[in-house]
């Protein structure tokens, strides 16, 4: 019986409310620089935004290196 690693999550979450300074944080992965708002997208695609286009509360993003997806939560306009 194959033995798979228990490393295979690929989904996260992130609280922005834990983060200091900008916003900024590493991909939980694979360390990638993401700032949310940076809506270029082009070190992350947008997934889903719940709140308002302009005043989101949260949102999820997949990483364009890794293909992590990662929860962010914690919006604190
Ligand atoms: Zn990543």
């Amino acid at each position: 019986m194959p033995i798979l690693s228990s490393n295979t999550k690929n989904n996260f979450e992130v609280d922005l409310t834990n983060i200091e300074g900008d916003g900024n944080f590493p991909c939980p992965k694979c360390g990638l620089f993401i700032s949310p708002d940076d809506l270029t997208t082009k070190v992350y695609t947008i997934l889903s935004i719940e709140g308002k286009d302009d005043n989101p509360t949260s949102m999820v993003i997949q990483c364009n290196k890794c293909k992590s997806i990662i929860n962010l939560n914690g919006f604190d306009v």
